[in-house]
């Protein structure tokens, strides 16, 4: 193939262009940060759901607490009752003694009601500790995840900025270009995946180093400036 000398200038930068635009797509699905957003969310799932036993935890023990409060205040008014009725009574010694034993089955009732009062309180402590350990977990992991996507905003922004200039550069270059060295330049690029133009170096292709023997060069010479090489079929330019 014969291909002008403005024209192979012109498809080397449009190859330098994709060579870069291919780095940066890579980078950009490889931005570290993409990771580092992920794992925050899948720690910060993990922690709410801790989160949502505490609260449950927590207001078990508030229920608690108000039981006992109530127990405690209704028992705490059946003793001044009894208590006006000892007053009521006095003199009659059964009727006092019946209730004061009654007065005094309440005093207990009462003590163990405070002793499970402070067995609750004791609770609702440890609860509150670990509450707050995770809040501030939570916190810390809001506070990687905000950093990190705010860094993934604009180091992903910048590449893709970047990715836009070359794009339309490279639509400017290949509309100059003719479509027969486009397509096969195209073809080549999707079948190598990556460089699809080399230069002859002496007598080897530039990109795959093979040695091209004597007379099938001076073949691919006589057909034209740039020709696959034959053993990895990149365009070489033979000039
Ligand atoms: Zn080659």
């Amino acid at each position: 193939m014969h291909v002008d000398t403005d024209d192979l200038a012109t498809l080397l930068k449009m190859q330098h262009l994709d060579l870069e635009a291919m780095r940066d797509k890579k980078k950009l699905e490889e931005l570290p940060q993409r990771a580092v957003i992920l794992e925050a969310r899948s720690k910060k799932k993990a922690i709410e759901q801790k989160r949502a036993q505490l609260d449950a935890l927590h207001a078990k023990a508030d229920a608690q607490l108000s039981r006992i409060d109530d127990e405690d205040r209704s028992l705490s008014e059946k003793q001044r009752q009894v208590q006006s009725e000892i007053d009521a009574v006095r003199g009659d010694y059964r009727g006092v003694e019946a209730r004061t034993k009654e007065l005094n089955g309440f005093a207990k009732r009462r003590n163990t009601l405070e002793a499970d009062l402070t067995a609750v309180g004791d609770e609702l402590a440890k609860i509150e500790g670990v509450q707050a350990q995770v809040a501030s977990a939570l916190e810390s992991l809001e506070r990687q995840e905000a950093e990190a996507t705010a860094a993934f905003v604009k180091e992903g922004g910048a590449l893709k900025d970047a990715l836009a200039r070359i794009e339309a550069e490279r639509a400017m270059l290949a509309s100059s270009l003719p479509a027969d060295l486009l397509d096969a330049y195209k073809k080549t690029a999707a079948r190598t995946g990556g460089v699809a133009v080399g230069r002859l170096q002496g007598s080897n292709c530039g990109v795959c180093r093979m040695a091209i023997e004597g007379g099938r060069l001076i073949d691919m010479k006589g057909q034209g400036n740039v020709a696959p090489c034959p053993q990895c079929g990149r365009l070489i330019i033979l000039e």
